[in-house]
Protein backbone atom coordinates (compact mmCIF):
# COMPACT_ATOMS: atom_id res chain seq x y z
CA UNK A 1 0.00 0.00 0.00
CA UNK A 2 2.73 2.12 0.84
CA UNK A 3 4.48 1.72 -2.49
CA UNK A 4 1.39 2.16 -4.45
CA UNK A 5 0.37 5.75 -2.76
CA UNK A 6 3.18 7.20 -4.88
CA UNK A 7 2.11 5.08 -8.15
CA UNK A 8 -1.45 6.46 -6.73
CA UNK A 9 -0.33 9.92 -6.89
CA UNK A 10 1.15 10.11 -10.00
CA UNK A 11 -1.73 8.62 -11.91
CA UNK A 12 -4.10 11.40 -10.10
CA UNK A 13 -1.74 14.00 -10.86
CA UNK A 14 -1.38 12.91 -14.50
CA UNK A 15 -5.03 12.76 -14.78
CA UNK A 16 -5.00 16.18 -13.36
CA UNK A 17 -2.56 17.43 -16.15
CA UNK A 18 -4.64 15.98 -18.81
CA UNK A 19 -7.91 17.67 -17.48
CA UNK A 20 -6.01 21.03 -17.49
CA UNK A 21 -4.55 20.45 -20.85
CA UNK A 22 -8.52 19.22 -22.29
CA UNK A 23 -9.55 22.14 -20.61
CA UNK A 24 -7.14 24.89 -21.87
CA UNK A 25 -7.61 23.22 -25.67
CA UNK A 26 -11.25 23.47 -25.68
CA UNK A 27 -11.03 26.90 -24.92
CA UNK A 28 -8.64 27.71 -27.46
CA UNK A 29 -10.71 26.05 -29.46
CA UNK A 30 -13.70 28.04 -28.57
CA UNK A 31 -11.65 31.36 -28.61
CA UNK A 32 -10.61 30.69 -32.35
CA UNK A 33 -13.99 29.70 -33.16
CA UNK A 34 -15.25 32.89 -31.43
CA UNK A 35 -12.96 34.75 -33.50
CA UNK A 36 -13.10 33.11 -36.76
CA UNK A 37 -16.49 33.99 -36.28
CA UNK A 38 -16.53 37.95 -35.56
CA UNK A 39 -14.42 37.84 -38.33
CA UNK A 40 -16.25 35.78 -40.51
CA UNK A 41 -19.04 38.16 -40.35
CA UNK A 42 -19.65 41.02 -42.60
CA UNK A 43 -19.25 44.49 -40.60
CA UNK A 44 -22.68 45.72 -41.78
CA UNK A 45 -22.48 48.88 -43.01
CA UNK A 46 -24.98 51.74 -42.07
CA UNK A 47 -27.16 52.94 -44.55
CA UNK A 48 -27.44 56.88 -43.74
CA UNK A 49 -29.16 59.67 -45.54
CA UNK A 50 -28.08 63.01 -45.48
CA UNK A 51 -31.01 65.14 -44.96
CA UNK A 52 -29.40 68.53 -44.70
CA UNK A 53 -29.04 71.38 -47.69
CA UNK A 54 -25.24 73.05 -47.15
CA UNK A 55 -24.75 76.55 -45.65
CA UNK A 56 -23.29 78.73 -48.37
CA UNK A 57 -24.30 81.85 -50.17
CA UNK A 58 -27.44 80.35 -52.11
CA UNK A 59 -29.19 78.75 -49.14
CA UNK A 60 -33.17 80.48 -48.70
CA UNK A 61 -33.48 82.44 -45.50
CA UNK A 62 -36.97 83.65 -44.43
CA UNK A 63 -37.68 86.93 -46.37
CA UNK A 64 -37.26 89.10 -43.47
CA UNK A 65 -33.72 87.45 -42.24
CA UNK A 66 -30.11 87.79 -42.64
CA UNK A 67 -28.69 85.50 -44.86
CA UNK A 68 -25.94 83.26 -44.25
CA UNK A 69 -22.35 84.96 -44.70
CA UNK A 70 -19.00 83.50 -44.40
CA UNK A 71 -16.06 85.59 -44.33
CA UNK A 72 -12.79 83.78 -45.31
CA UNK A 73 -10.25 84.56 -42.41
CA UNK A 74 -7.32 83.00 -44.04
CA UNK A 75 -7.03 80.45 -47.17
CA UNK A 76 -3.77 79.47 -48.37
CA UNK A 77 0.34 78.75 -47.42
CA UNK A 78 1.28 80.84 -44.12
CA UNK A 79 4.78 82.00 -43.68
CA UNK A 80 5.96 79.06 -41.75
CA UNK A 81 5.08 76.79 -44.65
CA UNK A 82 1.92 74.95 -43.82
CA UNK A 83 -1.42 75.42 -44.88
CA UNK A 84 -3.83 77.02 -42.88
CA UNK A 85 -8.32 77.70 -43.79
CA UNK A 86 -10.50 79.32 -41.03
CA UNK A 87 -13.49 81.31 -41.47
CA UNK A 88 -15.95 83.30 -39.92
CA UNK A 89 -19.76 82.66 -40.51
CA UNK A 90 -22.93 84.40 -39.58
CA UNK A 91 -26.13 83.34 -40.31
CA UNK A 92 -30.22 83.83 -38.94
CA UNK A 93 -31.51 81.12 -36.56
CA UNK A 94 -34.11 80.33 -39.00
CA UNK A 95 -32.24 79.77 -42.70
CA UNK A 96 -31.17 76.31 -44.58
CA UNK A 97 -31.80 72.96 -42.93
CA UNK A 98 -32.88 74.45 -39.11
CA UNK A 99 -34.56 73.78 -36.31
CA UNK A 100 -37.51 76.00 -34.64
CA UNK A 101 -37.02 75.71 -30.93
CA UNK A 102 -40.35 75.12 -29.07
CA UNK A 103 -40.14 78.40 -27.34
CA UNK A 104 -39.96 80.06 -31.14
CA UNK A 105 -43.70 80.61 -30.97
CA UNK A 106 -44.29 79.16 -27.31
CA UNK A 107 -43.81 81.23 -24.19
CA UNK A 108 -41.80 79.57 -21.70
CA UNK A 109 -40.90 76.30 -23.93
CA UNK A 110 -37.93 74.75 -24.68
CA UNK A 111 -35.33 76.67 -26.30
CA UNK A 112 -32.68 75.31 -28.50
CA UNK A 113 -30.30 74.07 -25.68
CA UNK A 114 -33.02 72.91 -23.53
CA UNK A 115 -34.52 70.59 -25.76
CA UNK A 116 -33.59 66.85 -24.26
CA UNK A 117 -31.94 64.64 -27.02
CA UNK A 118 -34.98 62.00 -26.88
CA UNK A 119 -36.93 64.30 -28.82
CA UNK A 120 -34.35 64.71 -31.77
CA UNK A 121 -33.40 60.78 -31.75
CA UNK A 122 -36.23 58.69 -32.55
CA UNK A 123 -37.64 56.45 -35.13
CA UNK A 124 -38.92 58.40 -38.09
CA UNK A 125 -42.09 58.13 -40.88
CA UNK A 126 -42.50 59.98 -43.91
CA UNK A 127 -45.58 60.69 -45.21
CA UNK A 128 -45.58 61.79 -48.86
CA UNK A 129 -48.27 64.26 -50.02
CA UNK A 130 -46.77 65.25 -52.92
CA UNK A 131 -50.13 63.98 -55.11
CA UNK A 132 -51.67 66.84 -52.63
CA UNK A 133 -49.60 69.35 -53.05
CA UNK A 134 -48.55 68.82 -56.80
CA UNK A 135 -51.39 71.21 -58.06
CA UNK A 136 -52.16 73.69 -54.90
CA UNK A 137 -48.72 75.37 -53.18
CA UNK A 138 -51.17 76.45 -50.76
CA UNK A 139 -52.32 72.53 -49.43
CA UNK A 140 -52.38 71.86 -45.89
CA UNK A 141 -51.94 68.67 -44.97
CA UNK A 142 -54.63 67.99 -42.64
CA UNK A 143 -55.40 65.08 -40.39
CA UNK A 144 -56.99 63.27 -42.59
CA UNK A 145 -53.57 62.93 -44.69
CA UNK A 146 -52.30 61.08 -41.44
CA UNK A 147 -55.21 58.71 -41.06
CA UNK A 148 -54.82 57.98 -45.07
CA UNK A 149 -50.74 56.98 -44.07
CA UNK A 150 -51.43 54.96 -41.05
CA UNK A 151 -54.29 52.61 -43.54
CA UNK A 152 -51.66 51.88 -45.48
CA UNK A 153 -48.41 51.75 -43.24
CA UNK A 154 -49.90 51.18 -39.80
CA UNK A 155 -50.86 53.69 -37.02
CA UNK A 156 -47.73 56.19 -36.11
CA UNK A 157 -45.80 54.63 -32.88
CA UNK A 158 -45.65 57.42 -30.04
CA UNK A 159 -42.44 59.07 -29.79
CA UNK A 160 -41.89 59.30 -33.72
CA UNK A 161 -40.53 61.72 -36.06
CA UNK A 162 -43.13 62.38 -38.50
CA UNK A 163 -42.00 63.98 -41.54
CA UNK A 164 -43.61 65.46 -44.52
CA UNK A 165 -42.44 64.95 -48.25
CA UNK A 166 -44.27 67.86 -50.27
CA UNK A 167 -42.07 67.68 -52.56
CA UNK A 168 -41.16 71.23 -52.31
CA UNK A 169 -37.28 70.47 -52.32
CA UNK A 170 -37.57 70.08 -56.37
CA UNK A 171 -37.42 73.91 -56.29
CA UNK A 172 -34.61 74.11 -53.79
CA UNK A 173 -32.57 77.04 -54.03
CA UNK A 174 -34.83 78.52 -56.80
CA UNK A 175 -36.79 81.60 -54.06
CA UNK A 176 -38.66 82.55 -56.32
CA UNK A 177 -40.26 78.77 -56.69
CA UNK A 178 -39.15 77.35 -53.52
CA UNK A 179 -40.77 80.11 -51.37
CA UNK A 180 -43.34 82.01 -53.86
CA UNK A 181 -41.68 85.18 -53.76
CA UNK A 182 -37.86 86.25 -54.27
CA UNK A 183 -38.26 89.68 -52.62
CA UNK A 184 -36.90 90.82 -49.49
CA UNK A 185 -38.87 91.67 -46.98
CA UNK A 186 -42.10 90.01 -48.61
CA UNK A 187 -43.81 87.82 -46.30
CA UNK A 188 -46.97 88.14 -48.09
CA UNK A 189 -46.60 86.49 -51.42
CA UNK A 190 -45.13 82.98 -49.34
CA UNK A 191 -46.82 80.18 -51.25
CA UNK A 192 -45.79 76.48 -50.35
CA UNK A 193 -47.77 73.39 -48.02
CA UNK A 194 -47.76 73.49 -44.69
CA UNK A 195 -48.93 71.27 -41.72
CA UNK A 196 -52.82 72.16 -41.11
CA UNK A 197 -53.81 73.15 -38.05
CA UNK A 198 -56.01 69.81 -37.26
CA UNK A 199 -53.03 67.59 -38.40
CA UNK A 200 -50.99 69.77 -35.37
CA UNK A 201 -53.38 68.80 -33.02
CA UNK A 202 -53.97 65.20 -33.99
CA UNK A 203 -50.09 64.80 -34.31
CA UNK A 204 -49.63 66.20 -30.43
CA UNK A 205 -52.63 65.34 -28.72
CA UNK A 206 -53.55 61.33 -30.11
CA UNK A 207 -49.76 60.70 -31.94
CA UNK A 208 -47.74 62.16 -28.75
CA UNK A 209 -44.95 62.57 -31.56
CA UNK A 210 -41.39 63.66 -30.78
CA UNK A 211 -40.76 65.97 -33.42
CA UNK A 212 -42.00 66.72 -36.68
CA UNK A 213 -40.49 68.75 -40.42
CA UNK A 214 -41.01 68.91 -43.53
CA UNK A 215 -39.01 70.39 -46.91
CA UNK A 216 -40.21 73.54 -46.96
CA UNK A 217 -39.29 76.35 -45.29
CA UNK A 218 -42.23 76.65 -42.31
CA UNK A 219 -44.31 74.26 -40.90
CA UNK A 220 -47.52 77.04 -41.55
CA UNK A 221 -48.37 77.14 -45.02
CA UNK A 222 -46.99 80.13 -46.97
CA UNK A 223 -50.14 82.41 -46.83
CA UNK A 224 -50.88 81.82 -42.68
CA UNK A 225 -51.00 84.85 -41.12
CA UNK A 226 -51.55 83.19 -37.47
CA UNK A 227 -48.95 80.21 -37.47
CA UNK A 228 -50.85 78.15 -35.89
CA UNK A 229 -49.19 75.01 -36.38
CA UNK A 230 -46.51 76.89 -34.95
CA UNK A 231 -48.17 77.70 -32.20
CA UNK A 232 -49.67 74.35 -31.12
CA UNK A 233 -46.82 72.20 -31.57
CA UNK A 234 -44.40 74.66 -29.53
CA UNK A 235 -47.28 74.84 -26.90
CA UNK A 236 -46.51 70.92 -26.48
CA UNK A 237 -42.68 71.56 -26.44
CA UNK A 238 -42.55 69.12 -30.02
CA UNK A 239 -39.59 70.50 -31.91
CA UNK A 240 -39.88 71.34 -35.88
CA UNK A 241 -37.20 70.86 -38.53
CA UNK A 242 -37.43 72.93 -41.91
CA UNK A 243 -36.08 72.81 -45.42
CA UNK A 244 -35.32 69.26 -44.79
CA UNK A 245 -33.52 67.42 -47.83
CA UNK A 246 -33.88 64.58 -49.37
CA UNK A 247 -37.05 63.09 -48.05
CA UNK A 248 -37.77 61.01 -51.40
CA UNK A 249 -35.01 58.95 -50.20
CA UNK A 250 -36.66 57.14 -47.49
CA UNK A 251 -39.29 54.88 -47.18
CA UNK A 252 -42.27 55.42 -45.60
CA UNK A 253 -41.19 54.01 -42.31
CA UNK A 254 -38.30 51.65 -40.49
CA UNK A 255 -35.56 54.36 -40.35
CA UNK A 256 -34.28 56.52 -37.16
CA UNK A 257 -33.60 60.23 -37.53
CA UNK A 258 -30.84 61.88 -35.76
CA UNK A 259 -31.55 65.41 -36.00
CA UNK A 260 -28.94 67.54 -33.70
CA UNK A 261 -28.89 71.56 -33.90
CA UNK A 262 -26.33 73.93 -33.03
CA UNK A 263 -26.43 74.42 -29.35
CA UNK A 264 -27.10 77.87 -29.58
CA UNK A 265 -27.53 79.03 -25.47
CA UNK A 266 -31.25 80.38 -25.53
CA UNK A 267 -31.82 80.01 -29.43
CA UNK A 268 -35.27 80.07 -30.54
CA UNK A 269 -34.11 78.08 -33.57
CA UNK A 270 -30.20 76.62 -34.94
CA UNK A 271 -28.85 75.39 -38.00
CA UNK A 272 -29.62 71.84 -37.82
CA UNK A 273 -27.45 69.02 -39.44
CA UNK A 274 -30.28 65.78 -39.76
CA UNK A 275 -29.47 62.38 -40.81
CA UNK A 276 -31.24 59.04 -41.24
CA UNK A 277 -30.48 55.93 -40.58
CA UNK A 278 -32.40 53.21 -42.78
CA UNK A 279 -32.28 50.00 -40.54
ZN1 LIG B 1 -37.83 78.24 -38.24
Amino acid sequence: MVQNQPKSKSISRVKVITKHYSICICSSLLYLAFVSAVFAEPVKALHLVDLTHSFNQTTIYWPTSKSFEMEIVHRGKTKGGYWYEANNISTAEHGGTHMDAPAHFSEGRWRIDQVPLEKLIAAGVVVDVRSKTKNNPDYRVGKSDFVDWEQQHGKIPEHSIVLLLTGWEQYWPDKKKYLGTDAQGDAKNLHFPGFAEDAARFLTKERLVASVGLDTASLDYGQSEDFRAHQIFGAANVPGFENVANLSKLPAKGFRVIALPMKIGQGSGAPLRIVAEIY
